[in-house]
């Protein structure tokens, strides 16, 4: 990007907080291996100014799209005009594309931009027993994705149980062909078993799930970016499992949602 024009895509993401966020350095270096004359700026919004500041990007009529992190990924669904399938079904935003005539659509890529960086990896989940950790936002879009790219069974476990049953019904709503059941916390007999919690990020966070139980030829694989070997990875390769980290994720992401804003 030789400069920033008049005629260039703007895009900007919405976090609070910002500063920690990664996405504004991937997607502009993605932008710049593309010579795409695009930029995407980091905004700091405010949970309670979250509508007023989509009113007025609605109303920017040179703005592509609009990247959305925590804590806004829900709130923001309510505000959007229309709804991906998968969105919908996650009930969470993470990319809008700015039509033209001011009409915001709402994507969510979470899920595929997972499997998308198993694939990158070598591995995929159709046919395959996947067992998961978490029942929150980043996991609910893995749910979707896990079932819609032909998993044959998952098992989904979580501290707040009900949870898991929720998003466990709702997935074999929209699924019937994935056998998906809330679980306990032992993954034995599952082929994937992919921590979507956010315990590991911090130094003395329990466990995801039951590691004593981990054996190969299970793939572990993981959410979280940082730490990149979170303590769940470490404990699987002691025990001789393949490990896939949380980087993929956003790294295959970061394609899908600049062409989902039109920015490419
Ligand atoms: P949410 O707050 O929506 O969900 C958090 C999940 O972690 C819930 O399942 C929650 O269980 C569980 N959890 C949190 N604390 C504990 C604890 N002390 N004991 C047991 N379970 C716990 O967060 P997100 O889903 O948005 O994010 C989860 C992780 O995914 C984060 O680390 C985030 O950084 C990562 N992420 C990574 C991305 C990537 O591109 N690599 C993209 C998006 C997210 P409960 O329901 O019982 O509270």
């Amino acid at each position: 990007r030789a400069s920033i024009s008049g005629h260039t895509a703007i895009t900007v993401i919405l976090a609070h907080p910002v500063a920690h966020v990664r996405t504004p350095q991937a997607m502009n270096a993605h932008f710049d291996s593309l010579g795409a004359d695009a930029v995407l700026v980091p905004l700091h919004v405010l949970p309670e100014d979250l509508a007023s500041v989509v009113e007025g990007l609605r109303r920017m009529r040179n703005l592509r799209g609009i990247v959305v992190t925590v804590p806004h990924k829900e709130a923001i669904a309510r505000l959007c005009d229309d709804l991906t399938e998968e969105a919908r079904q996650v009930g969470a935003v993470n990319v809008i594309r700015h039509e033209t005539d001011g009409r915001l659509t709402g994507g969510q890529f979470d899920g595929e931009g997972f499997v998308a960086g198993l694939r990158g990896a070598g591995h995929d989940v159709a046919g395959r027993a996947v067992f998961m950790a978490g029942a929150g936002g980043a996991a609910a879009g893995l749910a979707f994705a896990f079932a819609r790219h032909g998993a044959a069974r998952l098992t989904i476990h979580n501290r707040t149980a009900s949870k898991a049953e929720d998003l466990a019904a709702r997935v074999r709503a929209a699924y019937p062909g994935c056998e998906t059941r809330a679980g306990g916390a032992d993954p034995a007999g599952h082929d994937v078993v992919v921590n979507a919690t956010s315990l590991g990020m911090h130094a003395g966070d329990a466990l995801p799930l039951d590691v004593a139980r981990l054996a190969p030829p299970m793939l572990a694989a993981e959410v979280i970016m940082a730490p990149e070997v979170t303590p769940f990875l470490a404990e699987a390769a002691r025990r001789g499992c393949a490990t896939h980290g949380g980087k993929p994720m956003l790294a295959a992401q970061i394609a899908l949602l600049a062409r989902f804003m039109g920015a490419v």
